[in-house]
């Protein structure tokens, strides 16, 4: 057999690529991100193997390697959300109600069909088509207080390849009796979800309380260690989206300085960390956050579908806080991450301040895999990472072909897919190399 011919493994994916190398320091910071006008990358059992110009690498590929051709189209990186619900695929859009209410009148209603296994089963596996049809190829999830939920999901993404991040949302207090975990069983059932998925395949497991309100100090200090005892993990919880919820924590945490004092005091900081919203910080918690290296999750859609408040990202990147971006579905509106990146523009102008297309491409890939420690895994097309990839297609519609009619460039183009774009703008999603739709 001759020496150059395909592995089976092996495939070729051909179009416009572009992947951020750092944080763009602004708009036209040509800098941060590589683009290369007509690219080839050859994938190898999942993984990036090379990269580059396909004036270069098309005579150098072994014998056989099939090529896709995306003629025309963008190749990124695939979008990462590091705050979404499985469970809330059928709370998405639930009519006039602000977060407390939400919680009690929607949410936890739906969130008790997820004790019975074919439930969680058949949601996890709409959870992960959707994701796919809007190109998000890793999420941030939380699942139900039930352990079958997070199995659910867990198994389903791992027979995908998908690379998911999730845990089960924990509780004991404050919700109906279906989501409270007992004291007895909430914290094996965790450490058994634990073994189980984290590291398995592409699973990542993170601890997850809903939010300082439905956990006791005891099952926060529980949480905290559980954290502390696997290194590996990472936390996602829900800090200072609504005036009343930050009340009542005043009212159940007396004698802490703040909502992020509440979290620090359990051991509940720290680089892997992920803080959904952030909207009602006072300063002290700012620099509770910049000093952990916590993660402030910045959710748009969500924010002004619940009328939380908005996020100021100018004021955390300037106290020098890691901010990732997310859905936050269904609290948030859209899978999307581009409807996401046009809500966050918005709520960025209402405060007198600018997202550039480059800041909020990066941010959907690889800056949000760098909030995650995620950097060179995901996040990048570079050798060595996994190519889970979004083709987007910036004339999708007829009203978005018409205004690229007159697009100056790179990043008018990503302008008008972060305004103008959602799933209808992704032409193909990519795992690990493998079409997902
Ligand atoms: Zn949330």
């Amino acid at each position: 057999m001759p020496e150059r011919t395909a592995h089976a493994g092996l495939r070729a994916i051909r179009g416009r690529l572009l992947t951020f190398v750092r944080a763009p320091a602004g708009a036209g910071d040509a800098h941060s991100y590589r683009y290369i006008d007509d690219g080839i990358m050859l994938v190898k059992d999942g993984r990036i193997e090379l990269v580059g110009p396909a004036s270069d690498l098309a005579a150098r590929l072994p014998a056989g390697t099939p090529v896709e051709h995306h003629i025309g189209a963008l190749i990124m990186p695939g979008f990462i959300d590091t705050h979404i619900h499985y469970p809330q695929t059928q709370v998405i859009a639930s009519y006039g109600a602000q977060l407390l209410e939400w919680l009690e009148k929607y949410t936890f209603v739906e969130e008790q069909k997820f004790a019975e296994p074919a439930h969680a089963a058949r949601n996890a596996e709409f959870f992960l088509d959707e994701l796919a049809r809007n190109g998000t190829t890793t999420a941030c999830a939380y699942c139900t207080a039930h352990p079958a939920s997070a199995d659910a999901l867990f198994a389903a993404a791992h027979k995908r390849n998908v690379g998911m991040i999730a845990g089960n949302a924990v509780m004991n207090r404050l919700g109906p009796p279906g989501l409270l975990a007992p004291a007895a069983t909430a914290m094996p059932d965790s450490r058994d979800l634990i073994r189980r998925w984290h590291g398995t395949g592409r699973q990542r497991y993170a601890v997850t309380p809903r939010f300082a309100i439905t956990s006791t100090a005891e099952q926060l200090a529980e949480l905290g260690a559980l954290l502390n005892e696997f290194p590996g993990v990472l936390m996602q919880t829900h800090l200072d989206e609504n005036l009343n919820e930050i009340a009542t924590i005043k009212r159940l945490f007396p004698d802490d300085a703040s909502y992020t004092a509440v979290y620090a005091r359990f051991g509940l900081l720290g680089p892997r960390s992920l803080m959904g919203h952030c909207i009602h910080l006072a300063d002290s918690e700012v620099a509770l956050l910049r000093d952990t290296r916590s993660v402030a999750v910045f959710c748009p859609t969500s924010n002004l579908f619940i009328g939380s408040g908005l996020f100021d990202y100018e004021q955390l990147k300037a106290a020098g806080v890691r901010i990732a971006l997310a859905t936050d579905v269904g609290g948030g509106t859209s899978y999307s991450m581009l409807r996401t990146a046009a809500e966050a523009y918005k709520v960025m102008q209402l405060q007198g301040q600018n997202l550039p297309a480059l800041v909020a491409f990066d941010l959907m890939t690889r800056g949000n895999a760098a909030a995650l420690g995620l950097e060179g895994e995901i996040g990048s097309i570079a050798p060595g990472a996994f190519a889970d990839l979004v083709v987007l297609d910036a004339r999708a519609t007829p009203a978005m072909a018409h205004r690229m009619e007159v697009a100056r460039d790179l990043e008018d183009e990503l302008f008008v897919l972060m305004i103008m774009g959602d799933d209808r703008a992704v032409r193909q999603t990519y795992v690990a190399g493998r079409p997902a739709l």
